[in-house]
């Protein structure tokens, strides 16, 4: 019996969001006196699975098959029930991210196993096995007591700090029955976003919405980004004009944040908003109408034109940053 969890990285590079699933996963194992097991899919270096012994992985099952170095949720669902099965695993944890959760429902099928998505903390086994997760749009938390002898959880990404120890895990190759079927959808092109913080993984965010009234103001957006070294988000609506790239999107429809800090630039706050981002620490709200319901989830509130505020606290960066070189 272990806790499993799926281990993602990108070109080699273990994801930064995967190593805090990792180490959730482990403080469960201790909680339950077991050991965790990280599976990893697609082409790596033994030595970056060893590593993972480090976020206090004892074992790595790794699948060395380049077709799953675009991932790929049927394949990985197959290798995610074989390697509980061959673990007699009790808890299976997976990100809150697009990939877990494209895979840990159809894994919850399979092993007919209970599932919380969204998970915000470790589970209280005080009372049963019992997960806090956020509920209407991150309106209300709920707190799921999961019975099953086998459950799966996601963890919402950004929710722990990760910190490094020493270890290495030992690594053992995993062999899976694939069948054509898994690899029925075929990725015909992958577009990368290089040169930026993936937003994801970002711990600073500068969102803007419409109230930036179109793409050329952009620039006043990714300069504040470029001093603060914060990816960029956007609205729905702003994705939807195609004044952003769709991956920038956040909210109920895109992309789950739980950044150290977001700075939100001319969005009104809509509930779909706010379901993406108010798991944020710290969030500050630029809007030239003091009613904007955004100013309610706000930590801090700046009531004023985006077009001037903007550039102001850039500039304000920039000085902070030279006084402190
Ligand atoms: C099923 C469903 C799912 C949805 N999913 C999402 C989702 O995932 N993400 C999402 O974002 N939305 C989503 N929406 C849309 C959501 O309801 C809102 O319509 C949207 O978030 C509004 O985007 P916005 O705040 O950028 O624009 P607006 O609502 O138009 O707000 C613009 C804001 O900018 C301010 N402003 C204007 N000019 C300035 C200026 N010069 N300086 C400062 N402030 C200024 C205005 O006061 C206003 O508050 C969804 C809607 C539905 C029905």
């Amino acid at each position: 019996m272990s806790v499993l969890v799926f281990v993602e990285h990108i070109e080699g590079v273990i994801r930064k969001t995967s190593l805090e699933a990792l180490q959730y996963a482990s403080e469960i194992a201790k909680k339950l006196g077991t050991t965790t097991t990280a599976v990893v899919a697609g082409q790596i270096e033994e030595t970056a699975l060893q590593d993972l012994g480090a976020y206090d992985a004892q074992k790595v099952l790794y699948v060395a098959d380049a077709r799953l170095n675009e991932l790929n949720a049927r394949a990985c669902t197959r290798i995610l029930v074989t390697a509980a099965q061959k673990e007699n695993s009790q808890v299976i944890v997976l990100l809150h991210d697009v990939n877990g959760r494209a895979i840990a429902p159809r894994v919850a099928i399979q092993l007919k196993a209970g599932f919380v998505a969204g998970a915000l903390d470790f589970p209280d086994l005080e009372k049963g096995f019992v997960v806090k997760k956020s509920a209407f749009s991150g309106k209300a938390f709920a707190y799921v007591n999961i019975t099953s002898p086998v459950i799966i959880i996601t963890l919402s990404p950004n929710t722990f700090p990760i910190v490094k120890a020493e270890g290495t895990a030992t690594v053992e190759k995993l062999q899976v029955a694939f069948e054509d079927k898994d690899f029925a959808i075929k990725v015909k092109s992958v577009e990368k976003i290089t040169g930026e913080v993936p937003l994801a993984d970002a711990e600073l965010v500068v969102s803007g919405g419409r109230g930036m009234k179109g793409p050329e103001n952009w620039g006043l957006i990714e300069n504040l980004a470029h001093e603060l070294g914060a990816a960029t988000a956007c609205s729905r609506p702003v994705a939807d004009s195609n004044w952003r790239p769709h991956h920038e999107h956040v909210g109920q429809t895109g992309g789950t944040i739980r950044p150290n800090l977001y700075i939100a630039a001319g969005i009104s706050g809509a509930i779909q908003h706010l379901a993406g981002v108010s798991g944020s620490k710290t969030i500050v709200v630029i809007n030239k109408d003091p009613e904007a319901p955004f100013f309610k989830a706000a930590n801090y509130g700046v009531v004023g034109d985006v077009m001037e505020i903007l550039p102001k606290l850039t500039e304000a960066v920039k000085k902070f940053k030279a006084a402190h070189h």
